[in-house]
């Protein structure tokens, strides 16, 4: 017989004559061996899992378009963004960070916003999060970071006192840390919040100049949050509340949408700007930089298989397109390695030929084999450069701007070490009752903290962000704010 679509197959595409029953010897007899099909069963049952991401393991996506709706030519030659009404499917990825993929949607924690632009000039991918800032700013600090958010290697919980052990010997963390515990730390849904890109980037036109730029994608739901209280109850009786909502809302056609704006800095700027502007612990202000539109991100489709489309899909701030170049954000450096090598170790070498990542432009290269190489593997065409077979060949008009540098090769802290100033801009720019919740957040979560000496140095940093700041969190936790800070 032919198999059709109601035939049950193995993998190798035989019709399975029972699902049911395994073959035993005898109606009460053991298992047998030659039950293939029960082994095959059973065998990749035990692979179903990939490693999940260290971080940003739960996460929830869907598909849609970005629309530009300002020109914005003069500033990047990307061919996406070339012209006024010009479309661009997309795929986005929002997540938790530290929680496990099963952990609770609505904790207290940065979301990652990651978003996959599939352009005629190969896919770009924007990997941010919902805040402009971050908590460290050189790569060589994130894997001690992140071992304090995950789990304590003893006791296999939350570590209150790592965490801002680390952070208050990391006064660089101030700006991110008044953020995550602010109102925004918890957003209301996926939808209700903005995206950043967090670093800064280089746009670069067709006549080759550049300029430095910043990202803000400000929802059009509006920024709503929710309470501690709310949230912890919606962690315990639905811990998929985000990923359900953002399903539903793009199920019954409410469809979330951002406006992207950009920040522009002339490149001579970044030597003379009053903050660095490639540490990632700062924003640029806006009074500064204003924000200039760009274009709009609807999300309009869910995925037909969440593990093939969301688990699957890879991004990285180094896949870039031409008129689009990295800036020497430390951070941002440690990541041009970090999250391809992070895809290559948990889905595979081909990881890019994969549906959900395939760019929908050609890809021709020389690159061969490799685990699951399960498309055509370049066919018989020409598997080297230089060749005399008329195999593809760069285009010089690509290559990434060049740009001078100088200086002694060394490990070398950044010379901006003011890490208060836009702390405490960020306190002073909240209303009264936001600044009472931001204290009262931040006292319960310091309130575990085992050694004194940990909640004085951190008192010290939010004193002088703000002195109210730091007096109010030492009175939250029956502490006096450190006479060498007054
Ligand atoms: P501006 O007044 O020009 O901008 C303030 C920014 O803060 C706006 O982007 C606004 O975005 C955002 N904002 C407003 N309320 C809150 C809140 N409760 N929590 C977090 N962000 C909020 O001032 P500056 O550009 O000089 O920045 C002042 C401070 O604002 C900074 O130190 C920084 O902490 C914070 N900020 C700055 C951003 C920037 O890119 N410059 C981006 C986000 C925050 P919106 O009204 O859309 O929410």
């Amino acid at each position: 017989m032919t198999t059709n679509k109601n035939n049950l197959t193995t993998s190798w595409g035989a019709p399975v004559g029972d699902n049911q029953n395994s073959m035993t010897a005898g109606s009460r007899g053991p298992t047998l061996i030659q039950d293939v099909h029960l082994l095959e069963k059973l065998a990749h049952f035990n692979r179903e899992r990939v490693p999940e991401r260290v971080v940003h393991a739960k996460g929830a996506g869907a598909h849609g378009y970005f629309e530009v709706t300002n020109d914005v030519s003069a500033y990047t030659k990307a061919a996406f963004l070339s012209e006024v009404g010009k479309r661009t499917p997309l795929f986005a990825r929002f997540s938790t960070v530290a929680g496990e993929n099963g952990s609770a949607d609505t904790v207290r924690d940065p979301r990652g916003f990651a978003i996959k632009f599939y352009t005629e000039e190969g896919n770009y991918d924007l990997v941010g999060n919902n805040t402009p800032v971050f908590f460290i700013r050189d790569a060589i600090k994130f894997p001690d970071f992140i071992h304090t958010q995950k789990r304590d290697p003893r006791t296999h919980l939350k570590n209150p006192t790592a965490v801002w052990d680390f952070w208050s010997l990391s006064p660089e963390s101030l700006h991110q840390v008044s953020i995550l515990m602010s109102d925004r730390g918890i957003p209301a849904t996926l939808r209700h919040m903005h995206g950043f890109g967090s670093h800064t980037f280089k746009w670069v036109n067709a006549e080759g100049d550049g300029v430095w730029v910043k990202y803000h994608f400000k929802t059009e739901q509006g920024v709503k949050n929710l309470s501690p209280d709310v949230a912890a109850k919606l962690a315990g009786e639905n811990p998929d509340y985000h990923t359900e909502d953002l399903f539903n809302a793009i199920e019954k056609g409410d469809l979330p949408s951002w406006k992207l704006y950009v920040q522009i800095m002339p490149l001579e700027d970044a030597d003379t700007y009053r903050f660095d502007p490639f540490d990632v612990t700062k924003v640029w202000s806006q009074k500064d930089y204003p924000l200039i539109e760009v274009g709009r991100m609807v999300l309009d489709r869910n995925p037909e298989n969440y593990f093939a489309e969301v688990e699957q899909a890879t991004f990285s701030p180094g896949t870039l397109v031409p008129g689009i170049d990295v800036s020497p954000d430390k951070m941002l450096q440690g990541r041009l390695f970090a999250y391809s090598d992070a895809h290559r170790y948990r889905v595979g070498a081909n990881h890019q030929a994969l549906p959900i990542n395939r760019p929908r432009s050609e890809v021709n290269n020389y690159q061969r084999d490799g685990q699951m190489r399960f498309d055509d593997n370049g066919g018989r065409s020409v598997y080297y450069e230089p060749n005399s077979f008329s195999g593809p060949t760069e285009s010089q008009e690509n290559k990434q701007a060049a740009y001078p540098v100088s200086g002694v090769a060394d490990s070398v802290a950044y010379d901006h070490n003011d890490h208060y100033t836009q702390a405490g801009d960020l306190y002073r720019l909240l209303s009264k009752d936001e600044r009472t919740r931001l204290v009262a957040n931040i006292v319960e979560a310091m309130k575990p903290v085992e050694k004194e000496e940990i909640k004085l140095r951190q008192i010290q940093h939010f004193y002088k962000a703000d002195p109210e700041y730091g007096t109010r969190v030492a009175d939250g936790l029956g502490l006096s704010v450190p006479q060498q800070v007054k």
